[in-house]
């Protein structure tokens, strides 16, 4: 079987030889056998299931959630000579006759189906009048309620097991930790499937995670330094975000196209078409852009909220360098980002349970954030994969070392602790960092803080400096956010240890002195409009 399956590979998709554990999947799967699939994006998981489909009786079945992708695939394999089709919403009925028709008749290879159609009852009693050679799950972990692509419908493919028992299921996905490989064997009735993980690492993406002061000034100067004309993607948190960058960008002369789920279809459609198709597009985008788009030269992806899991983050920022050659992921965070998600996670509407898995998702992001260590290490562990340090990553090419904020911590945090307890306050960061400053404002005045005793503790540290230590205490939970609307800190449980002097607490450097070159240096104070004061060097 190996050797037909080598030449069909050859002859048929024009490869000369299998990439990674790919063989070892097909001969499974074409033997009868059950496969969970997990591969990086680009590392090849389409062939894992077209080529059983060809050396197998019948046709094979793709469940695959975007209709976009449906085309492609069907479009590529058609330029192949392989019989591949899809039924899906949007096709004309006619069309979804003769496409159940050929199937019936046995004239397919490859059949793609939307979850939603497939679990129709017409679609259904379809499927039990032909041949089918095996399923296959893409974007498997679409099946994952926690993930961040879940799609209900995911859920009813645990039937397929049930009625088609003896017929081989593939499930793929380019993004897997171990708890959504359990979710997704679970859910989908895999429990005899045989694992392929493949290495997740993308050795030719050099992550860089900066410390955000006026993002899209340094998200231009990323580009300009280091971009220039190359096509890529920048995601944003927000509709209006996207619309903002894309204009910024543009108004400084690059082709910056939006995308999100706001605009008109067609105008989403007319955007992908355009980045797909010229040369040196940035794609400004919210989440919703990049499933299954699969355009090889994408040299980076920048991120200018921070994502929500290392899961979405390593996906999205997988869409960098398919084709193998350098390329960057960029993510630029700071304290608001921090603040953000903590109060977006606990005035969220879900139970504890749906809250809580959230805030380990964002801790594990933001351990990714304020690692003194190589990036790549730390991101592949996370997949629980062991590396060395990679010398290809911020951190290793910078490192930006570390310093005992114990002190500082506990300056900090008495702070909060003392508006709380003899104020019955609670304020905001800004206000907390002039207290410690011992900066005379006006709101200090009107509320005498400069009667409390940590007031001006501080003043060896600059702002900077003290947004850095609040930022990681908020990423470690050593201190929280009220969800009281208004951003106030308030300390958690485990802020005692710190105040107690238990714990010694390893700071990140702020790193990152030479990484926005020379401008925006020279520049004032503070920058109007976003309140954000300019960096200074610590
Ligand atoms: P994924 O779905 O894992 O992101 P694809 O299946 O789309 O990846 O494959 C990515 C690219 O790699 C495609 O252009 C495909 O033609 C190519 N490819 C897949 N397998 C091989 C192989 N064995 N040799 C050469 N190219 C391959
Ligand atoms: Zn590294």
């Amino acid at each position: 079987m190996s050797s037909s399956a080598s030449s069909v590979l050859q002859r048929v998709f024009g490869h000369a030889a299998f990439r990674g554990n790919q063989h070892a999947v097909v001969d499974h799967v074409t033997s009868g056998g059950d496969a969970l699939v997990l591969m990086p994006t680009g590392g090849g998981k389409s062939l894992c299931y077209q080529l059983p489909s060809l050396l197998r009786d019948g046709t094979g079945i793709v469940i695959s959630p975007l209709i976009a992708l449906m085309h492609d695939q069907v479009e590529a394999l058609t330029a192949l000579n392989i019989r591949a089709a899809c039924l899906n919403s949007a096709q004309d009925p006619a069309v979804s006759r003769q496409v159940e028709q050929d199937f019936l008749a046995g004239r397919l290879d490859l059949l793609y189906v939307a979850p939603e159609r497939l679990l129709t009852d017409r679609c259904l009693s379809l499927l039990e009048r032909g041949r089918i050679a095996l399923f296959a799950i893409d974007e498997a972990h679409c099946v994952s309620q926690w993930g961040h692509d879940f799609r209900p419908e995911y859920l009813g493919l645990s039937l397929l097991h049930k009625r088609w028992p003896n017929v081989p299921r593939l499930a793929l996905t380019a993004t897997a930790t171990r708890a959504t490989q359990v979710e997704i064997i679970q859910r989908l009735e895999l429990d005899q499937a045989e694992h392929f993980v493949a290495s997740f690492d993308r050795p030719n993406i050099c992550y860089r995670i900066v410390e955000k002061n006026d993002v899209r000034r340094q998200l231009l100067n990323f580009i300009q330094s280091e971009h220039a004309g190359d096509c890529g993607i920048v995601y944003c948190l927000s509709r209006n975000r996207v619309e903002e960058t894309a204009g910024f960008l543009s108004r400084h002369g690059m082709v910056a196209l939006p995308y999100h789920a706001g605009l008109a279809a067609s105008v989403r459609a007319a955007n992908q078409q355009r980045f797909l198709q010229e040369d040196g597009v940035v794609m400004v985008a919210t989440i919703a852009f990049g499933m299954g788009v699969d355009k090889p030269d994408v040299r980076f992806v920048a991120h200018i909220d921070l994502p929500k899991s290392v899961e979405g983050y390593y996906q999205e920022t997988g869409r960098a360098g398919r084709d193998g050659l350098p390329a960057t992921a960029w993510l630029a965070y700071g304290l608001q980002d921090v603040m953000q998600q903590r109060r977006m996670i606990n005035d969220s509407a879900g139970d504890e349970a749906y809250r809580r898995r959230l805030a380990v998702q964002l801790d594990a992001m933001l351990e990714l954030c304020e690692t003194v260590s190589c990036r790549r290490q730390r991101l592949l562990a996370y997949f629980d994969e062991a590396s060395d340090a990679c010398g290809n990553c911020g951190t290793c090419l910078h490192p930006p070392g570390s310093w005992d904020g114990t002190v500082a911590a506990q300056k900090l945090l008495s702070a909060v602790y003392r508006l709380w307890r003899e104020r019955g306050q609670r304020f905001g960061a800004g206000h907390v960092i002039d207290i410690l400053r011992g900066k005379l404002t006006a709101r200090v005045q009107a509320y005498r803080h400069d009667d409390l005793s940590v007031f001006g503790v501080g003043a060896d540290l600059s702002e900077q400096a003290w947004r850095s230590v609040l930022r990681q205490l908020l990423a470690r939970e050593l201190l929280t956010v009220d969800t009281d609307g208004y951003s106030t800190l308030v300390l958690t449980e485990h802020s005692r240890d710190v105040l107690k002097g238990n714990v010694v607490l390893q700071l990140r450097h702020r790193s990152s002195r030479k990484a926005s070159g020379t401008r925006g240096r020279g520049r004032a104070k503070s920058r109007p409009g976003t309140g954000v004061p300019a960096p200074t060097s610590v």
